[in-house]
């Protein structure tokens, strides 16, 4: 017999989540102007919404967290997690920050101003955001593979360099300030980057004297992919592997609420000590002194233990897993997803789950309110919604993709949650021929509207 997946820990400490019915659901989600972040979370029963500071902490990390030091200066804490990112990732810079967005703020205050130019594989939405917000453009420069969902290729995340080399050479260099790696690539849907193409995009770089920032979230689950999927580090470990990653960058930003499992922070990792002292000014300007950084002793505590755990390769191979087992089932019963599925989460293809919705009614909206009403569950929207209107000529972006993220918490839901998600998926997938309307927009605020945007039904 095969021996079936298990997972490497046990449970010490539960939640209890609370079922609802269909009218319940409907009656809330078109109080909720049908924007599932609107939602209450006692309304949802399996929370897919985002796997960010949604994971559960280990018994390790809980330890940890009571033995912070608070002291505004010169904690220890802050030395923990300074030995653990210089471990970890070699950087011999770091700067603390509330989470992963607050880290861009205070890096791009130093690095970008207006007219400036940021080529990268696919910018996540607040990256995105900080770098519109100073008016200067992301320039997505992924592979082309990355945008047919069917198309099996191993590193869909990779920076197309044809692309890169020609936007490099086009354009006045002063203007193009960084690279922005994402590792995992959020937006083109969980997917890794090859640890060749870190080493090609760095090596344009240094050719063109442009710094390689990544953008690294998930950074482990790029470095599990890395080993799984490219031959040559089959026999490396986690660690070596992302050591190699983030030697071919200048710097990095992190959202320690995806891989270092924490349930908020961040920081920056800079090689540069100039840099670091441009960054540090807007730092404690935005954030807090720099051995804080908006962060509580505790939580630096707490992030420097999850760094640790993150980068093991049993719970990397836990959690990777898991997400596939969703996928696995959705696949097999014909529903269309993202292949190969995401290190973090499985992406439907909502234009080819529901053809018959206009993509003016947000197909992939369409879908994710439908899946609240059916189960309970809440996904997200990654398509015309999230991609915002074009900065200058205020129209509407149609992505290439409209997909509905169901992000899977870290070490948080069982295998029978998902099933139990898979079950009410493919039940709507049986009837998706009813579904025919989608949604207008009644409120939007000019910029990352997908957070507060209010819909009508159609
Ligand atoms: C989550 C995330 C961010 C932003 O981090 P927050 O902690 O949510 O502010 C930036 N980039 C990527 C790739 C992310 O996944």
């Amino acid at each position: 017999m095969n021996i079936p997946f298990a997972e490497s820990y046990k449970i010490k400490m539960v939640e209890p989540i609370r079922r609802s019915n269909c009218n319940e659901r409907e009656q809330w989600i078109k109080e909720a102007k049908y924007n599932l972040f609107n939602l209450q979370s006692n309304q949802v029963f399996v929370d897919l919404l985002t796997d960010s500071g949604t994971g559960a902490m280990s018994d390790r990390q809980w330890s940890e967290m009571m033995l912070g030091d608070e002291s505004y200066a010169g904690a220890s804490s802050y030395y923990k997690l300074k030995s653990a990112i210089t471990e970890i990732t070699g950087f011999p810079y770091f700067l603390p920050t509330h989470q992963g967005r607050a880290a861009e703020n205070v890096l791009f205050s130093a690095l970008i101003k207006e007219g400036d130019l940021i080529p990268g594989n696919s910018h996540f939405d607040t990256t995105k955001g900080h770098i519109e917000f100073r008016k200067a453009k992301a320039i997505d420069c992924t592979i082309d593979e990355a945008f047919d969902t069917t198309l099996d290729h191993p590193f869909k995340g990779n920076v197309d360099i044809r692309k890169l080399e020609k936007m490099l050479s086009s354009n006045p260099i002063e203007r193009i300030p960084m690279i922005i790696i994402t590792a995992t690539c959020n937006s083109s849907g969980g997917q890794p980057v090859s640890m060749q193409n870190f080493r090609e995009v760095s090596k344009l770089a240094k050719k063109f004297g442009v710094k390689v920032i990544i953008d690294s979230a998930r950074f482990a689950e790029n470095a599990y992919f890395i080993k799984i999927r490219e031959k040559e580090y089959a026999n490396h470990s986690i660690r070596e592997i992302v050591k190699e990653m983030f030697s071919y960058a200048d710097g990095m930003t992190m959202s320690s609420k995806k891989d270092a499992i924490v349930n908020m922070g961040g920081f920056i990792g800079l090689r540069d000590q100039e840099l670091f002292q441009k960054a540090s000014v807007f730092n404690i300007m935005f954030e807090g002194f720099i051995t804080y950084g908006g962060m509580s002793g505790r939580d630096m505590n707490a992030l420097a233990q999850g760094l640790y755990e993150g980068t093991e390769f049993d719970y990397l191979e836990t959690r990777i897993n898991q997400v596939a087992f969703l996928g696995e089932m959705l696949k097999a019963a014909g529903v269309p997803v993202q292949y190969p599925f995401g290190g973090h989460a499985i992406f439907i293809d909502a234009k080819r789950f529901l053809p018959q919705v206009p993509k003016e009614q947000f197909i992939a909206q369409t879908l994710a309110v439908e899946l609240y009403i059916e189960g309970g569950i809440r996904g997200v929207e990654i398509g015309t919604i999230l991609a915002d209107r074009d900065p200058e000529t205020r129209e509407n972006r149609f992505p290439d993709l409209e997909l509905v993220r169901l992000a899977i918490p870290r070490r948080t839901y069982t295998n029978n949650h998902l099933h139990y998600v898979a079950a009410h998926i493919i039940n709507v997938w049986e009837r998706r021929n009813d579904i025919k309307t989608g949604y207008s927009i009644h409120y939007e605020a000019p910029i990352m509207r997908h957070f507060t945007v209010e819909l009508e039904k159609i």
